[in-house]
């Protein structure tokens, strides 16, 4: 019988009775097809783990083995009551006695002795895969397919390197034909596990089953490896860490190794070293979803489209650095550093040399950090003495990511890419490695950082059509309410057409708040605070935004208080940026106003908040980009406040200004006490953030406010009373209206700054003057600037309303994205 193809199966697709079920089924179809196929399996999912954990706490003293032994044989012997009749089902129980007997005499040696060796730790984990190929061979046998256990020890053979075996592929090749010549069935091989020169038990290093496979498959010549597993085949990144991955259809071998080297588990290593050799074609296929191709590792070049392959990381490593200026010019020291470590099997994750060759950053696993350093240190013993080379440094909590690729070999500007979706996110980056063969990059970075960096560069890279941005938002009442109904109303549009993700992952307002983990709805959030919210705390609230460090967050603050105010330096600080409508921080303390602009700027992090002045009206936008381009300001005069525009526009000689105010009020276009629009301090405020948009250093107390109105009606105890005081005041206001009528001119009541000075006055304007043909609620803005000296430019519109202001927020969001 010719083998034609390994199928190896792993721990997932031997883990449950329903999935041993589908490995049966596929022989049969293998079977229909004349396609004689030899399998490989490992232990069923957990095992291995399961030994490691019960040998180790063995040998520190734990005497439960016994009762842990039980339950895992209580594990195997329920699978096999499922799996088989019960008249089938004694000599395959009374083997695996035979076996659990044989581990727990072991067992038994580790806990004596109070320690445990490679070697017996190697012995321990091969029983898992002994084990489960027992049962399958008798599962396959019960549905009319002839199996024939096979045990890997008879045929692969290794040194004697326990725990880093080396295989020996000359007289493994040769077993392994002398073997598969004498079949009796289809072969159901232990992964895993080999032996020794001496026949001892060695094990192929974790996930070393599909080693087996590769090791078999390229023995045999066969036509293709097919690894089985649990999930579509090679994806774009770590399924557990990107949500978005994907399967990418075809790769090289090269690629695969990289991928895997550097953390993505689907694949061992080691694997792709006996199938490249021999050019055979290793398939990643899926237990549970058959219909699904897979993903194909061979010799070709990639055919996707996307600039590179994959990205998979090490989520715990140790940085050494050494450095010194004993090193600069000097030959050999890399190769010192590298034998050091290689003679005492330490391995190098990764290697970067500054080009100044001033440092060397070794990556290393943590367990192995100090060790390193003490043999490194040993090595340079005498450069440390003369003080040309310093001590090593170890840096902790750091992780690895990498990016994969052939076609970034082509595509120019990849690294730039990726490293402006890690800037944008303000991930540092402690070291950087770039294959020489351009088929990886590899960053460095603090440990926390990990996931947020895997996701925003597999937006970036695969996903760089489509923008996922998370939003956070503190405030539904009237803008954040209606700011949320509006993206309700937009989201899918700007997906499909502007591909613009934008997912809500936090929502607070005054009684509860929530971070989710999975996107909450824009449209019926309430019902989703109800259920999973919490009581508000605000500082929490910004603490797991920031903890949650998702990439490409926008914190939107849409609450009309300071509630928040202190948090902003936290935020800026976290690069994440900040979208408000509220005006208050930008208009509060001066040196917190200039600490957060210096935290924006440091962090590269914009802090937006345009509608806090003529709400969706171009104000600050236009200011900015007249600055940016070189013209200076000369002086801004402006009608900020629609209320106070609907009263001068409304008198007359009919309306008194105290009943007109009456009215506004009971219209709800003023505050619920009026004078919080009369007493101008909100102009004022509006004010004071264009005069420090261009770099004045004023604060609200240095804005000059003539008041509106007269004394006693400002202090009044009561709105009842306010109104009577008013009414007094009418008579002096029609004198002035009068006055100004008479002379063909109007009242307005401006905000205005020149020449260094804020203030906010009753002016009288004659016709030729812009805010002379003000009418209704409008806002209007107008810029004197070198360039437009002569005719200020003009900016006009309806500059409040729930609508308008959240529209201007949303616009705000999408300014960030466009940066993005
Ligand atoms: P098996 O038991 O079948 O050998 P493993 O658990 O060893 O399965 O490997 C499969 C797992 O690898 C997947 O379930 C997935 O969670 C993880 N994985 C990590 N990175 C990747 C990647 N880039 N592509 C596919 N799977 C990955
Ligand atoms: N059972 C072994 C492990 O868990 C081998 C494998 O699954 O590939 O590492
Ligand atoms: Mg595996």
């Amino acid at each position: 019988m010719t083998i034609k193809r390994i199928l190896k199966f792993g721990g997932t697709s031997v883990g449950s009775v329903e999935a041993i079920q589908i490995i049966a089924a596929i022989l049969q179809e293998r079977k229909s097809h004349g396609q004689s196929v030899a399998i490989v399996v490992s232990a069923l999912s957990g095992v291995t783990n399961e030994l490691i954990a019960i040998s180790r706490a063995t040998a520190s003293g734990d005497i439960n083995y016994r009762q842990q032994l039980a339950q895992l044989e209580e594990r195997h012997i329920e699978v096999v009551r499922k799996l088989l009749a019960a008249t089938h089902q004694s000599a395959l129980l009374g083997s695996l006695k035979l076996l659990f007997n044989d581990l727990e005499d072991v067992l038994q040696g580790v806990s004596l002795l109070w320690e445990l060796s490679k070697r017996s730790l190697d012995f321990v984990m091969a029983f898992g895969e002994r084990f489960s190929a027992l049962i399958i061979t008798e599962y396959l046998k019960s549905q009319n397919i002839a199996a024939e256990y096979l045990d890997a020890r008879e045929f692969i053979f290794c040194d004697e390197s326990f725990g880093s075996a080396r295989v020996d592929f000359k007289v493994s090749n040769a077993k392994i034909n002398e073997r598969f010549a004498k079949l009796s069935g289809t072969p159901v091989v232990t992964g895993f596990i080999a032996s020794t020169p001496r026949s001892e038990t060695i094990t192929l290093g974790r996930g070393g089953s599909d080693f087996t496979a590769s090791i078999l498959g390229a023995a045999l010549m066969v036509e293709e490896i097919e690894i089985w597993t649990d999930v579509d085949g090679v994806l774009t990144a770590d399924p557990h860490k990107v949500k978005k991955a994907f399967a990418i259809p075809s790769m090289s071998y090269e690629e695969a190794m990289e991928l895997s080297h550097f953390g993505a588990k689907v694949i061992y290593p080691p694997t792709m070293q006996p199938a490249l050799e021999t050019n055979i074609p290793i398939r990643i296929r899926n237990t549970f979803n058959r219909a699904c191709e897979g993903t194909l590792i061979g010799k070709f070049e990639t055919s996707h489209p996307y600039p590179a392959t994959g990205i998979s990381s090490i989520s715990s490593i140790a940085l050494l650095r050494i450095q010194g200026s004993g090193m600069v010019g000097v030959t050999g020291v890399a190769m010192r550093v590298f034998k050091a470590l290689a003679s005492n099997t330490l391995n190098v994750i990764l290697i970067t040399q500054a080009s100044s060759e001033h440092t060397i950053c070794i990556a290393v696993e943590p367990e192995q950090a100090e060790r390193a350093c003490e043999l490194i240190d040993q090595e340079f013993l005498l450069e440390i003495e003369t003080g040309r080379v310093e001590k090593t440094i170890i840096e902790r909590d750091l992780s690895i990511v990498s990016i994969v690729g052939e076609n970034m070999r082509h595509t120019p500007g990849v690294s730039g890419k990726a490293f402006g979706a890690l800037g944008r996110n303000g991930i540092n980056i402690a070291a950087i490695a770039q294959g020489s063969s351009e088929l990886n990059i590899s960053v460095v970075i603090e440990r926390r950082n990990e996931k947020k960096a895997l996701n925003a560069l597999h937006d970036g890279l695969f996903l760089s059509r489509t923008k996922t941005v998370n939003l956070f938002l503190v405030g539904t009442g009237l803008i954040g309410g209606t700011l949320l109904n509006q993206i309700e109303l937009h989201r899918k549009q700007l997906k499909e057409e502007r591909l613009v993700d934008l997912q809500l992952m936090g929502l607070a307002r005054s009684k509860r708040m929530l971070i989710s983990p999975d996107p909450l709805p824009f449209g019926n959030w309430n019902q989703a605070l109800a259920s999973a919210g919490c009581d508000t705390n605000l500082e929490k609230f910004v603490s797991d935004v920031i903890e949650s460090n998702l990439e490409n967050s926008v914190f939107i603050d849409c609450t009309a208080d300071n509630a928040l105010a202190s948090s902003y330096a936290r935020i800026l600080d976290a690069s994440i940026p900040i979208v408000s409508p509220n005006k208050k921080v930008q208009s509060g303390g001066l040196d917190y106003y200039l600490k957060l602009r210096e935290i924006s700027k440091k962090r590269n992090t914009p802090w937006l908040y345009e509608t806090s002045v003529g709400a969706a009206l171009p104000v600050i936008g236009t200011l900015r980009d007249l600055l940016k381009t070189g013209d200076v300001l000369i002086s801004v005069e402006a009608v900020l406040s629609g209320t106070l525009s609907f009263l001068f526009n409304s008198v007359s000689a009919q309306r008194s200004f105290s009943s007109v105010v009456r009215e506004a009020k009971e219209l709800g276009l003023t505050e619920p006490d009026p004078r919080d629009d009369l007493s101008g301090v909100d102009m004022a405020r509006k004010i004071l953030i264009l005069a420090r948009e261009s770099g004045s250093r004023l604060s609200l107390e240095d804005v000059e406010i003539e008041s509106l109105l007269p004394k006693a009606a400002m202090e009044a105890t009561s709105i009842d009373d306010f109104f009577v005081e008013l009414k007094k005041y009418d008579a002096v206001f029609e004198k002035r209206r009068l006055e100004v009528e008479a002379n063909n001119q109007k009242l307005r009541y401006l905000a205005s700054f020149r020449d260094g000075k804020a203030r906010l006055s009753l002016e009288a304007v004659s016709s030729e003057h812009p805010f002379f043909g003000l009418s209704g609620r409008d806002n209007m803005i107008s810029f004197t600037t070198e360039r437009y000296r002569d005719r200020p430019l003009v900016v006009r519109g309806p500059g409040a309303g729930a609508e308008v202001t959240a529209a201007g927020v949303f616009a705000d969001i999408m300014r960030l994205v466009d940066q993005i």
